[in-house]
């Protein structure tokens, strides 16, 4: 479903055609949850394999309807990308996830992953604002992770790397997101300024009982040793999939086994009754 929606909008900027009666609406609708305030930050936990720790979190935005129809990111995401509403969206989140990290500190979380589109992170002010949330918020800069896919990093790469490279001497982290979808080839990776990759969860969700994905997910993780990078597994949902993973040296994991997405005060309770922590 995922998939479909990226490329019915991909499809819809391309050919500059009009928006269905219902993307409309719909688009009205989050322009007003955007200028309300209305969306909503969740947060799923990244566990250290190696301690069983909780070390980070991801934020993941929610959007809910005044009627309580909830709806997907994979519906919304791609519609705010495409009108450009991501732009003060993300910006929203960037910052609340931000504010809410003093809370996850004082809870033994060390670092705050926030998603970022394209078109966020190819603009040309994209550092400063970076810079301004930081400060505005009081962040320690190696608190914020930015998670960027594959094909951000591939597209325009020379202005990535531009700003890979000052993100970096700034202390904030950069995670490639979804690692493994792109077909962008691996030798690209030792030259990017990051500092982990997340294995996308189509590798994760058969591991137990696919050789190819088990092919895979190794040899992500011993090419990703080699040119220092930490990895992420997404998606892990069962106690094989962990072992296994651990049996790779994967270093971290996050997925329904430890926690699904909450919102902060609920993610706050769990921190504290967690044995994990
Ligand atoms: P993503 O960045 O790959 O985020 C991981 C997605 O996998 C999340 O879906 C999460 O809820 C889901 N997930 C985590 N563990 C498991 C598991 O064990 N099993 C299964 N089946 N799913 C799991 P979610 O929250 O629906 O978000 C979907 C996508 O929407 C994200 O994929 C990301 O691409 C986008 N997105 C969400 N929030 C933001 C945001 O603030 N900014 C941007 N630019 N994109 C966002
Ligand atoms: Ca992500
Ligand atoms: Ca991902
Ligand atoms: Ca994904």
């Amino acid at each position: 479903a995922k998939q479909q929606g990226r490329n019915h909008w991909q499809f819809y900027n391309k050919q500059r055609k009009s928006m269905s009666a219902s993307d409309i609406i719909l688009r009205s609708q989050l322009q007003q949850a955007i200028d309300n305030e209305a969306l909503q930050l969740y947060y799923q936990p990244i566990i250290d394999f190696s301690t069983g720790k909780i070390v980070s979190v991801e934020a993941l935005m929610r959007w809910t309807l005044n009627d309580g129809t909830a709806i997907s990111p994979v519906e919304f995401i791609p519609l705010a990308e495409a009108t450009g509403q991501i732009i003060p969206a993300g910006a929203w989140a960037l910052k609340q996830a931000c504010t809410d990290l003093h809370k996850l500190q004082q809870a033994g979380v060390q670092r705050v992953a926030v998603n970022l589109s394209a078109l966020q992170f190819h603009r040309a002010n994209f550092f400063e604002q970076i810079e301004k949330v930081l400060n505005d918020t009081q962040t320690p800069p190696d608190m914020l992770e930015l998670e960027l896919t594959e094909s951000i990093l591939m597209e325009n790469t020379d202005n990535a790397i531009n700003v890979l490279e000052r993100l970096r001497e700034r202390g904030v982290r950069v995670a490639i997101d979804d690692f493994g979808t792109g077909f962008s080839g691996l030798s690209y990776l030792k030259t990017l300024p990051v500092t982990k990759l997340k294995i996308d969860r189509a590798f994760i969700k058969e591991l137990d009982h696919s050789l190819s994905d088990q092919v895979i997910t190794q040899g992500i993780i011993n090419m990703a040793s080699q040119v220092g990078l930490e990895v992420i597994a997404e998606g892990v949902e069962t106690k094989e999939q962990i072992a296994i993973l651990k049996q790779f040296g994967c270093g971290y994991g996050q997925g329904y086994y430890f926690a699904r997405p909450m919102p902060l005060t609920d993610l706050l309770i769990f921190l504290q009754n967690s044995d994990l922590i």
